[in-house]
């Protein structure tokens, strides 16, 4: 075994005996909605980076089922959608079609209507059931980690929540399957992603710390919630070459890239800090 291979399940304290290598992440405090607002305008006539100009886009969310109701919040949103994509990148997100991923999904049809003028900020926002929406950033990041420049077969999530990272993911891989333990917000999902119709996502409610080894092997595995270790059924279903991502800690969090080497091995890579809500056990 090499130096940084690693036997899983992993420990905490191993993980945190590596923490010489976490960076603070540039997005540890979620802006205000002032704040953002304030930037935007300041911004508005910069020229730097138009991800809607220059990402080349898989999908626009014009070809995506949005509905009627939606189309007249659909064009104000998109303005400020491009704004968010272009802080993201900025703060450090490369991945071309990952960015435009992330401008073709209308994040605001994932959080309650109440919260919609909020919904391009880069924070993570109630979703109900004591779980959250997570921060624009940190999907794209996630995501961008994840598929490492290449095309994703199929991949898993866990922890479905709205759906919004799902649908993100719907567009940078053939086939996403999504897995989500409160039986309220699996449902919330399916009615989310409903309108819009996409086609290569399979929700699933259950244990997602079980995986789901009836369709396994996965390409890519993330995970949306921390537990303090990355579940032994998830290494095993992750296919010879795969990756997974996940935040692992409990008050103090890291995300840990994980790359399965051989039958036998897998290489651990700690990243940048990062908060999630926990990873439970079974399903309620
Ligand atoms: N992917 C979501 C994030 C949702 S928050 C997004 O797009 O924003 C994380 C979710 O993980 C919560 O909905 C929580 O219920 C779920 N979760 C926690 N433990 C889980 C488990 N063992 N199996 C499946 N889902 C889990």
């Amino acid at each position: 075994m090499s130096g940084n291979e690693k036997r899983f399940p992993l420990s905490l304290a191993s993980v945190v005996s590596q923490r010489g290598n976490v960076r603070k992440s540039p997005t540890a405090m979620p802006q205000t909605a002032v704040q953002n607002a304030a930037f935007h305008i300041k911004n508005s006539h910069s020229s730097t980076i138009k991800p809607s100009t220059q990402v080349p886009l898989a999908k626009k969310a014009s070809a995506l089922a949005v509905t009627p109701q939606t189309a007249g919040v659909g064009m104000v949103s998109d303005k400020i959608r491009q704004a968010m994509v272009a802080r993201v990148a900025q703060q450090g997100v490369k991945d071309s079609l990952v960015l435009a991923a992330l401008e073709a999904i209308p994040r605001h049809l994932f959080v309650e209507s109440g919260l919609a003028s909020q919904a391009y900020i880069d924070a993570s926002l109630p979703i109900g059931h004591h779980q959250t929406i997570s921060q624009p950033y940190i999907v794209a990041r996630m995501t961008e980690i994840l598929r490492n420049g290449k095309n994703l077969h199929r991949i898993l999530e866990i922890g479905t929540g709205c759906g919004y990272q799902a649908a993100v993911l719907s567009l940078v891989a053939k086939e996403v399957y999504s897995i989500e333990r409160i039986k309220a917000l699996h449902e919330l999902a399916k009615n989310n992603l409903r309108p819009m119709r996409i086609a290569n996502i399979r929700l699933h409610y259950g244990d997602g710390m079980l995986g789901l080894p009836q369709v396994a092997p996965f390409d890519g595995i993330i995970l949306a919630a921390a537990g303090l270790e990355v579940p032994h059924a998830l290494l095993e279903q992750l296919a010879i070459g795969g990756r997974l991502i996940a935040p692992v800690g409990g008050r103090q969090q890291v995300l840990q890239l994980v790359e399965r080497t051989s039958q036998h091995a897998w290489n651990s890579t700690i990243l940048e800090q990062c908060h999630f809500v926990p990873l439970h056990q079974g399903v309620i």
